[in-house]
């Protein structure tokens, strides 16, 4: 050990040579200025000197501050200019993969070297990083994952875990875990780091941790409120005036009449869509909450957006603009409406740049590298990845929609949705700061002031708002004791309701015994980093030799669907889903069969003709591509595939639909509705919320009668009614022979329920005989 002591000795003298030699460069001057001249610059030896000081401090700051860029490298600077460069090994995780990948790039050209050499990244099956890395972004799922093998961390010298205010479910739960494994690690530093927001609670989580702040300078941004914007917008753009005026009109008369409050939304609300608001409230807080969540439910208006940007254009200066909407399909149904804008539409004049999460990381490298803004006004429409972690400098236009998507999940009903909700008022504070970067700003909030006013003041924690499978598992494969009792140590515990609901469903799976310890199909679904019945599928689909399909259907799953919903042409995109879906009556069918379509096209060079018949999204594709290449890597990492063999082994059943829909069923269940003939029609009922309907999407939505008598669906989600999406109809013997436990009824021998969703009646030598088939699965399964 003397030896490895004098080559860490050496190594160290080495990387401070380096370093002094690349900082004193002449080609860094321009970078080292710009560092200079960030807030965090000046607070760095305070910041410096508590960490040394502090097993744990928190940081908090405006966004764009310099926290993530910053901070991570004044460590490494410190460390490697003290010689104790050899053993620094500093973590810094980020919520997301993007912002993962952009803030490593950064840093690695802050210092002049390329990315992988001293800062690396990784992120869920994509990784940047080499022996010389010193400094690691990684999302925080990747951290977890890494937890598993090295629980006390061994060997990282400093984590910094960042954006902790945003309450995501991976942060909260790994700073329960950091709590615990503090006094095991003395020598660890744990650096929190937080927008303004909050700092405090995280504070006294750590035993009141020492804070620090970093002031930092922003323009002062104003605000317009909807009723603002209507006024300016509907004066300065002609053709939309017509839209309005008759709105508009009611709206003044309701204003005359009385201005109280919840008559002034319900007339807002009045504008855009019909919908009844019953102003007749005796209640009247209860009133305007009823109005709010009416308002949830109204689309956002992108012609609204659209004349919002081009009073913009027309009458404010030049500086970039910045739309907050919530998700990719609003983001892309935007940049469709403004290509027939005669202004917004001249890409000579006006560059659109989208922003999301799971954009590719090259369309990344636009938003930073853009060319001199010569008479270009550049436009980003962004979702809430904008809010806080990636900084655009020269914003001076924010558009906010209001809303963001939002997961939730009804434990009683066992329902998770995800649909487009109110932002916190926290959340819009953000928002409209990012306009005040490099001189003082405007924020045009698409919505009524009295919106704003009743908004949460912060957004729920996302633990608190999700379903807890995942996570679950995940606290078995650590081996943190009982899931109950380790979820009380959160900074806000879950609903015990929520917690049961888990339990039960990885019991169902398979991935939990009866004594809630992880079985051995519990600890490989613990190794893929996705959905456990997600998971299950593609074992299933592996070991039946139905692999292709089950890869394909699992990435559009983890993922997102393909099928593009146009909003004026549904009944020829129905028509084109159908034509896929053939008699199988399903949409994973449809899905699957439209890929390997697009595959053909693809390799034809006609995939662009293609998608645009069919109304596929070719980035949505793409993805799903990808993201199969991933699967496929990962069920050879833990053995059940051996790449070896070739593209074509492991889909010898890949063509039989019925084995196709047998896979589903084994991955969706307990996902199942017994279809019922009512009549001429079919009634669907599941076990939990009896009565559904099918989502107005699925090649099921017009179906009468069903050739089986059961369905498998992806998700249930509440909005109007209860739908199941995403829909597949399957045998009894697929539900007997892949769904859930066998269970034997009260009411004799021979008889055999599945949990409540069969009843199956058979001589005792058939159910011996189903038994046994189940036993080898269980040990396909389990090996
Ligand atoms: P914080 O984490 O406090 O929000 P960051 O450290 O992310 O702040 O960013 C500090 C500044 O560095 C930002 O104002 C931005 O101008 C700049 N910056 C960050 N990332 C990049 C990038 N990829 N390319 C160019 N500039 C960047
Ligand atoms: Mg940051």
């Amino acid at each position: 050990s003397q030896q490895t002591d004098t080559s860490k000795e050496k190594l160290s003298v080495e990387l401070k040579e380096k370093q002094e030699l690349v900082q004193a460069s002449d080609s860094l001057k321009e970078m080292k200025s710009f560092r200079e001249k960030l807030p965090a610059f000046k607070m760095k030896s305070e910041f410096l000197k508590a960490v040394q000081e502090n097993q744990v401090l928190v940081v908090s700051g405006e966004t764009g501050c310099g926290k993530t860029t910053q901070l991570p490298q004044f460590i490494l600077e410190e460390e490697i200019s003290c010689l104790r460069g050899a053993d620094c090994n500093i973590i810094c995780t980020q919520p997301r993969r993007v912002s993962a990948i952009s803030v490593a790039t950064r840093i690695s050209s802050e210092r002049g070297e390329s990315i992988g050499e001293t800062i690396g990244y990784q992120i869920r099956l994509e990784s940047k990083r080499s022996a010389d890395t010193r400094l690691l972004f990684c999302t925080t799922g990747v951290l977890l994952r890494q937890l598993v093998q090295d629980p006390d961390l061994k060997g990282v010298s400093h984590l910094l875990v960042d954006e902790i205010h945003e309450r995501g479910m991976n942060e909260d739960f790994l700073i329960i875990i950091l709590r615990d494994l503090l006094p095991r690690r003395p020598d660890l530093r744990l650096i929190l780091m937080s927008a303004t927001i909050n700092a405090d609670l995280f504070s006294k989580y750590f035993a009141n941790a020492p804070t620090i702040h970093i002031p930092g300078f922003t323009y002062p941004v104003s605000e317009y409120f909807l009723e603002d914007v209507l006024e300016k917008t509907r004066y300065s753009i002609k053709s939309d005036f017509d839209n309005y005026e008759g709105n508009s009109r009611r709206r003044r008369k309701q204003q005359d009449s009385k201005k109280d409050p919840l008559t002034e939304i319900c007339s807002h609300i009045s504008l855009f869509q019909d919908i009844d608001v019953d102003t007749n409230y005796k209640d009247y807080s209860l009133g305007v909450r009823k109005s709010l969540e009416a308002w949830s439910g109204v689309q956002i208006d992108l012609g609204l957006v659209e004349s919002t940007i081009e009073y913009i254009c027309r009458n404010e200066g030049s500086g970039a603009i910045l739309v907050f909407l919530t998700g990719w399909d609003e983001i892309s149904k935007l940049l469709d409406k403004l290509k027939g804008n005669n202004l917004l539409g001249d890409p000579h004049k006006f560059l659109i740049l989208p922003l999301h999460g799971s954009m590719p990381t090259v369309n990344q490298c636009e938003i930073f590298d853009r060319p001199p803004p010569n008479k270009r006004q550049a436009c980003f429409f962004s979702t809430n990845i904008a809010e806080s972690s990636i900084t655009i400098d020269d914003v001076v236009y924010v558009i906010d929609c209001g809303k963001a998507k939002e997961t939730s999940y009804d434990a009683l009903n066992k329902l998770a949705c995800l649909l487009p909700s109110w932002i916190s008022k926290a959340s819009a504070h953000q928002r409209r700061g990012r306009a005040g970067r490099v001189q003082p700003g405007v924020c045009y909030r698409l919505y009524p002031k009295l919106i704003h006013e009743a908004m949460p003041q912060y957004q729920l924690a996302e633990i608190l708002r999700t379903p807890l499978q995942e996570l679950c598992l995940h606290i078995k494969s650590l081996r943190l004791g009982t899931v109950g009792s380790f979820l009380e140590k959160a900074l806000q515990p879950p609903d015990p309701l929520a917690v049961k609901n888990a339990i039960e469903l990885l019991k169902t799976v398979g991935a939990l015994d009866e004594h809630e310890e992880l079985t051995p199909l519990g600890r490989h679904l613990c190794n893929i980093p996705l959905d456990p019945n997600i998971g299950k599928m593609l074992l299933m689909g592996s070991i039946f030799q139905c692999l292709n399909p089950a890869l394909t259907i699992a990435a559009a799953l983890a993922y997102r669907n393909p099928f593009v919903l146009p909003i004026n042409r549904k009944e020829e995109a129905d028509a084109a889903k159908q034509s896929f879906a053939g008699d199988s009556c399903s949409d994973h069918i449809a899905l699957l069969k439209a890929f390997e379509g697009w595959k053909d096209a693809k390799r034809s060079g006609n995939e662009k003709q293609f998608c645009w018949d069919n109304f596929l999204s070719p980035v949505t594709l793409r993805l799903i591509d990808d993201m199969r290449m991933q699967f496929l890597n990962l069920l050879s990492d833990i053995g059940f595939v051996d790449k070896s063999r070739g593209p074509n082994a492991y889909n010898q059943y890949s063509h039989d639909l019925e084995m196709v829909c047998a896979i589903l069923c084994a991955g969706l269940y307990p996902n199942v509705v017994q279809c019922k003939r009512r009549g001429k029609r079919t009634a669907f009922y599941t076990k939990e919320v009896g009565k559904v309907d099918i989502h107005p999407a699925s090649v099921n939505a017009g179906v009468h009668l069903f050739p089986l008598p059961y369905i498998v669906y992806s998700e249930k989600v509440k909005t109007t009614s209860i739908y199941i999406r995403d829909s597949t109809n399957i045998s009894d013997y697929a539900l007997l022979l892949f769904g859930g436990n066998l269970v034997p009824s009260k009411s004799g021998e021979g008889i055999d329920m599945l949990e409540g969703y069969l009843h199956f009646s058979a001589s005792k030598s058939v159910i011996d005989l189903i038994r046994k088939l189940r036993g080898e699965l269980d040990k396909l399964l389990n090996r």
